[in-house]
């Protein structure tokens, strides 16, 4: 028997950011990060609201100078005001220290401090400066993400790993000592954080590459080497379809083994790009490895020399954005429906059994078949359409079908 081998969940520590539950098996949580200044309260919160609403559960703000660590206090309020329940992390760089110090209320308006633990200091000061942030996130009973990441690395930590693999009678490659001291930077900097005070279950770890490979080596060792709650990211990723891809593999493959407990898609935006992009790749990876649900899901073949129409090309086209559309009033009025499965299929060759597969699908007509579209509901066939309105009756369909199943009657068969 063809079996498929699940992997436990890396056990992790629960992590409360606001209303929402990182690691101790919770769902993966989907983040964004806003790449507005932040010190422009409108334009951030338009940002905020946006990527909130298409599903990002933690959204992260820059906070790089005052004027940012003010606008993030008039972006709680400006979100309380609208009703948006939204977590907010802070990403701090420098001066992180300096700014909760100087405005009080920042401390409380985020719901999550990210530090970089190559990017407090250095020395002495570097202590203290860390030991100062996670000092304000105890008291304010906040969660920290101790964030490292190759491009910051601890260069005092890097050095003293490099000198102890040059002893070595058989030293590593640069790239191992490279990954053990992110690994290495971000445990030193957990105990230290608790020592001063966090708890573990205030603490989120992350350590971004950007390289896929590098990314599963760092984290499988940060896994194997603590129960922090992760946070997985590729960093950099780049833009367009390599971005995507590089973040679907890098974080698909840890999230199959059971590593990471929240994750983001660090996708450069086309100029003037649409920013949810990142949120709704995040969706899909945990949709496409079947952890987590968010939208009806239209399975459509990617045609071929049989059918040269591009009927159903825009058939599956519409249908996936109207499923999109309707999603936000769907979700409350028919619980489940994020489940429902959909086929749009170009001929008979697999469009029969593929529709079977789905709860609604049709298969349209190839070249040279007859001009009709069976539909196939729960497995039977159930109508067949034919004429100049396929799309618009099989549309009507899958509403009739989302109301019956999911709706107050529910008279399918769930
Ligand atoms: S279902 Fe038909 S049209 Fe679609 S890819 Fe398969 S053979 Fe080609």
């Amino acid at each position: 028997m063809v079996q498929i081998m699940e992997k436990p969940r890396h056990k992790t520590h629960t992590v409360r950011v606001r209303g929402v539950i990182v690691g101790g098996g919770a769902p993966i949580v989907v983040q964004s990060m806003t790449n507005t200044d932040t010190a422009d309260v409108e334009k951030t919160f338009a940002q905020v609201k946006d990527l909130f609403l298409a599903g990002s559960e933690i959204v992260r703000v820059t906070v790089n100078t005052e004027e940012a660590a003010r606008g993030v206090v008039a972006l709680r309020e400006r979100l309380e005001l609208e009703g948006l329940d939204v977590p907010l992390a802070g990403c701090f760089h420098y001066n992180g220290h300096t700014l909760l110090n100087d405005v009080p209320e920042l401390c409380e308006a985020l719901d999550k401090y990210r530090i970089n633990p190559g990017n407090v200091g250095f020395g002495k000061k570097r202590d203290a400066q860390f030991e100062s942030m996670i000092e304000k996130a105890a008291r304010h009973n906040k969660a920290v993400r101790i964030g490292v990441n190759w491009g910051s690395l601890d260069q005092e930590l890097a050095t003293k790993l490099m000198d102890e693999n040059a002893a070595r009678t058989e030293p590593w490659d640069v790239e191992n000592v490279m990954w053990e001291t992110l690994v290495q930077s971000a445990l030193l900097s957990a105990q230290r954080a608790e020592s001063v005070g966090l708890r573990k279950d205030q603490i989120i770890l992350s350590a971004k590459v950007s390289r896929v490979q590098d990314l599963i080596a760092v984290y499988r060792t940060l896994a194997e080497r603590s129960t922090y709650a992760l946070h997985l990211g590729l960093t950099e990723a780049g833009m367009g379809s390599k971005g995507i891809v590089a973040t679907a593999l890098g974080e698909g493959i840890l999230l199959n083994e059971g590593i990471g407990d929240t994750i983001r898609a660090s996708l450069t935006p086309e100029p003037g790009g649409d920013r949810t992009l990142e949120v709704r790749v995040c969706k899909e990876i945990l949709q496409a490895l079947g952890l987590r649900s968010f939208t009806p899901e239209v399975a459509a073949c990617p045609g071929c020399g049989r059918t040269t129409s591009t009927v159903f090309q825009e058939l599956a086209q519409d249908i996936q954005r109207h499923l999109d559309e309707s999603m936000p009033v769907w979700r409350k009025r028919y619980p489940g429906v994020e489940n429902l499965k959909v086929a749009v299929m170009g001929c008979i060759v697999n469009g029969p059994g593929e529709s079977k597969h789905a709860d609604i699908g049709i298969s349209l007509p190839g070249t040279g078949e007859s001009p009709v579209a069976p539909v196939f509901i729960d497995g039977k066939k159930a109508h067949t359409l034919r004429g100049d309105n396929i799309a618009g009756e099989f549309q009507a369909l899958v509403e009739e079908y989302v109301e019956r199943r999911f709706g107050l009657g529910k008279s399918v068969a769930a």
